[in-house]
């Protein structure tokens, strides 16, 4: 049986941080899995995760553990989905990103550009053999809405679901790329739209969760049809509580927003491990675009990575606490006994449905 893999990253620090408290944490390493949590009360609680990066931790490490894997599999036709959890300035963009997506220094590229250069390494190693397409997606949910960050003038695309491919989203722009060059160059767009946006609506990105699309198509040489694996990567918004960052008015709303879509995650999530056997409970996927977009890595036909983001720092225990324990209920969801590759339900090149229904995998109490 499989679960979602759940791994934790202290990042080094801050200056403030320094500054405040000077070099104290309120972690102590026991090993790569394991650790002992201090609270603002000296509490002590013991976590233990399928890996933890501490703050001298690299990004190549993390991107081997949590994401190779899933991006082998994506060229395999198995979906995959990489979620960033955590506070505000816990290092969610960091991991994902590094300081920037078109970054050259080798330490500091984060997941999205190696994925990039990895989905086309594994493309690489299987020509000749095999034909494949990479097509990318970009969006931000944002105040509910699902805003494509390709072209600002679709803002609010609605989620579907097809029996064919599972959650799609209606009308959202694709484009085909084809070098890993041309992928970043495409990306870097998108998140500098994010910042158009930010000063249109008068927002931080930190309150929107940014959602990276990847669909790998690979011809069929047999029968003229494509096999397609998407692989998701979810930058989240800040999981802060919305009464701690004192904010009023527009500000307040926007937080009671981003906290009921996590709200809403976690809440699927509690369905998802608290259902009694055997019995059929309801997950309510529906209750935010958030959980409804993440429907397939959740419940369905994905293997699927989180990585809870967090300050070492005491200042930041409490919310820390909230992340590790949120990372915790995730990783007892059980899943399907594996994410099923997508043969079965590949389409004709011609774009007519796939005759052979996808069985979506049962999920297992
Ligand atoms: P978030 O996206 O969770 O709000 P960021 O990723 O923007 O947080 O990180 C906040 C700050 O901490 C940034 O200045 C970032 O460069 C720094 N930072 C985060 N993680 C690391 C890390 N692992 N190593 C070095 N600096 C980091
Ligand atoms: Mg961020």
């Amino acid at each position: 049986m499989s679960s979602i893999t759940a791994c934790v990253r202290f990042r080094p620090l801050s200056s403030k941080e320094r500054r405040d408290h000077g070099d104290s944490v309120c972690i102590q390493c026991i090993d790569s899995q394991t650790f002992l949590f201090k609270d603002e009360k000296e509490e002590e609680y013991t976590f233990g995760f399928d890996k933890v990066f501490y703050d001298n931790s690299d990004q190549a490490q993390v991107y081997e553990f949590l994401a190779l894997p899933i991006v082998k599999d994506a060229v395999d036709a198995i979906n995959g989905t990489i979620i960033t959890y955590g506070q505000t300035g816990a290092g969610k963009t960091y991991s994902m990103e590094g300081p920037s997506i078109l970054v050259h220094d080798e330490q500091k590229r984060g997941l999205v550009p190696r994925v990039v250069d990895g989905l086309f390494d594994c493309i690489k190693s299987s020509e000749g053999t095999m034909k494949y397409s990479i097509k990318l997606s970009m969006v931000e949910i944002y105040m509910e809405k699902v805003r494509d960050l390709f072209d600002l003038s679709k803002d609010n695309i609605q989620i579907k679901e097809s029996k064919a491919q599972g959650i799609v989203l209606n009308g959202v722009t694709e484009i085909s790329v084809l070098d890993a060059a041309e992928a970043l160059q495409t990306l870097s767009s998108g998140i500098a739209n994010r910042t158009v946006g930010e000063t249109q609506m008068n927002m931080s990105s930190s309150r929107s969760h940014c959602i990276y699309i990847f669909t790998v198509q690979q011809e069929l040489k047999k029968d003229d049809r494509w096999k397609t694996g998407k692989l998701i990567l979810v930058d989240l918004a800040g999981s802060e509580k919305a009464e701690k960052t004192g904010a009023e008015g527009k500000v307040l709303e926007e937080a009671k927003t981003i906290n009921k879509s996590l709200s809403a995650l976690g809440n699927v999530i509690n369905a998802l491990t608290c259902g009694l056997p055997g019995k059929a409970s309801h997950i309510p996927f529906r209750d935010s675009k958030l959980t409804r977009l993440l429907q397939d890595a959740l419940g369905g036909n994905s293997r699927t990575a989180l990585l809870c983001c967090c300050s070492p720092s005491p200042s930041n225990a409490l919310e820390s606490l909230s992340t590790l324990r949120f990372g915790m209920r995730a990783k007892h969801i059980k899943m399907s006994l594996h994410a099923k590759s997508n043969e079965d339900k590949c389409a004709k090149k011609d774009g007519s449905p796939s005759p052979s229904k996808n069985e979506a995998c049962e999920r297992i109490l």
